[in-house]
């Protein structure tokens, strides 16, 4: 393990000038931080994205006038814009041009190379910040090193070929630089620019402090660590100083929109501990997920994810017959669709889909899932749900928690709820409209003592 930190700046810390000065102190105070992760802007990822889901030129334009206009804000604030004017003009030409001259629809492929230029523009910016403020930094393409396959909007990293190519590329300038890279994008084996997901700069981080051996991973974004629950749900949200890679894992899995859902895999794999804080308030502290860590208390968090698809797949030959629950995941798996909870009954197995946080291209799969299913069996479908996720240690085997939920959930339709088949996690589903407001009660019930 080498001595190195890698630090992450998510969007709110990176959106405009100030900001990424806050950042350029946090990183100055610490010697080991020598790779620095960005995603873009605040704001800009959602305007690309805009920009390749709409057929109408002008409201490219639109976009792309608001991405110029965070681009050149942060520009102009520099003491030495000329420094990087060039390459920024280069970016903004190149990225006109994709709206020009991109057609009506553009494929899976343009629509990763476009969402590309909202990291690629802050982090030649950034890394001017660095050097203005006396640093040895440069701006590194991480399409160099992060290979990935060509799943287009949520490439898979190949974490042979990360490693070996961080050992060829971005090992040796660490002795001497702190290198500014681009979180989010990668390239697969036709230097193809791809795409980890929405959020997935955290993971960039991750698969590089993997890559390199990092000592830890600092997540730098604009809550002060990890909470309870979503702070914007609830003001009781607390502040989690302390918490195992297990339970983080799982609230990122469920929906704690903090850390993205992969974001610890990595990090579990090598023993390296992740630090989430705030870039605004640095001296606030923050969490520290580990390994090994003091406390593992009954309930650790409440996470919520919105959007959630229920598929119920009803067969009367089911009644003692083998092999039907092979054919309905055997038919999801085909079609790349993948299942978080399921619960079956005697002759029907009902299932759900993460479909809000799949990309069109995913969703798109969805339909002909269903379509070959119905060849075999009933299928009802059931949208607008949300999955509420208790997470905590010994879930399954302590006394009260399933008591303990339903009495504070009396007035509440539970359409589903999943417990037992892990000891730190208990979920269920509600309407969507229902969310906010259970789970605020639920963290009443369960924290407020
Ligand atoms: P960044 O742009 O820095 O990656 P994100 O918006 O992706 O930041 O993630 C930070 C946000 O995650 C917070 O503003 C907060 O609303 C949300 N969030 C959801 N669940 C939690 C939680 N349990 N603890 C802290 N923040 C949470
Ligand atoms: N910029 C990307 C997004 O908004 C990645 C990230 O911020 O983590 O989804
Ligand atoms: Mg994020």
């Amino acid at each position: 393990m080498s001595k190195f930190i890698i630090a992450k700046f998510g969007g709110t810390s990176v959106a405009d000038f100030d900001a990424m000065s806050r950042c350029a102190d946090i990183i100055l105070a610490d010697d080991n931080i020598r790779v620095v992760v960005v995603s873009a802007s605040s704001g800009v990822t959602n305007l690309l994205v805009d920009i390749t889901k709409t057929t109408d030129v002008s409201s490219r334009h639109d976009a792309f006038a608001g991405i110029e206009r965070i681009t050149l804000n942060v520009l102009n604030r520099l003491q030495q814009p000329q420094a990087v004017a060039e390459p920024i003009e280069l970016l903004l030409a190149e990225l006109r041009a994709m709206i020009e001259n991109g057609g009506a629809v553009y494929s899976s492929a343009h629509k990763d190379l476009i969402q590309s230029f909202g990291e690629r523009l802050s982090s030649v910016l950034f890394a001017q910040v660095l050097v203005e403020r006396g640093a040895a930094s440069l701006c590194f393409d991480i399409r160099r090193v992060m290979r990935t396959d060509s799943r287009f909007g949520k490439a898979e990293p190949q974490l042979a070929m990360i490693a070996e190519l961080a050992q060829v590329h971005l090992t040796p300038l660490l002795a001497d630089y702190r290198v500014v890279t681009q979180g989010f994008i990668g390239a697969d084996d036709f230097e193809q620019t791809t795409t980890l997901g929405r959020g997935g700069s955290d993971y960039s981080a991750a698969l590089l402090a993997e890559a390199i051996q990092a000592a830890t991973v600092q997540i730098w974004t604009d809550v002060v660590g990890i909470f309870t629950t979503d702070p914007r749900l609830t003001s009781d949200a607390r502040c989690i100083r302390e918490i195992s890679f297990d339970e983080a894992a799982e609230m990122a899995t469920f929906g704690a929109k903090v850390l993205h859902p992969a974001t610890l895999l990595p990090a579990m794999r090598q023993n390296i501990a992740v630090f989430v804080g705030s870039s605004r308030e640095p001296a606030a502290g923050g969490t520290w997920i580990a390994k090994t860590v003091q406390e593992r208390p009954p309930y650790r968090a409440i996470a919520l994810r919105k959007s959630q698809t229920l598929i119920t797949v009803k067969s009367p030959a089911m009644l003692h017959a083998a092999g039907f629950l092979t054919r309905v995941f055997d038919t999801l798996s085909r079609h790349q669709i993948s299942v978080d909870l399921v619960t079956t009954s005697e002759i029907s197995v009902a299932l759900t889909l993460d479909e809000g946080g799949m990309t069109s291209a995913f969703s798109n799969s969805v339909e002909p899932a269903l379509d070959e299913l119905k060849t075999f069996c009933e299928v009802t479908v059931e949208q607008g749900l949300s999955l509420v996720a208790v997470i905590g240690n010994h879930l399954h085997s302590s006394k009260g928690v399933a008591g303990a939920l339903f009495h504070a959930l009396e007035r509440i339709n539970m359409r589903l709820i999943c417990h037992g088949a892990s000891k730190h996690n208990l979920c269920f589903l509600i309407q969507d409209q229902d969310g906010p407001a259970v789970v605020k009660q639920l963290h009443q019930s369960l924290f407020s003592s």
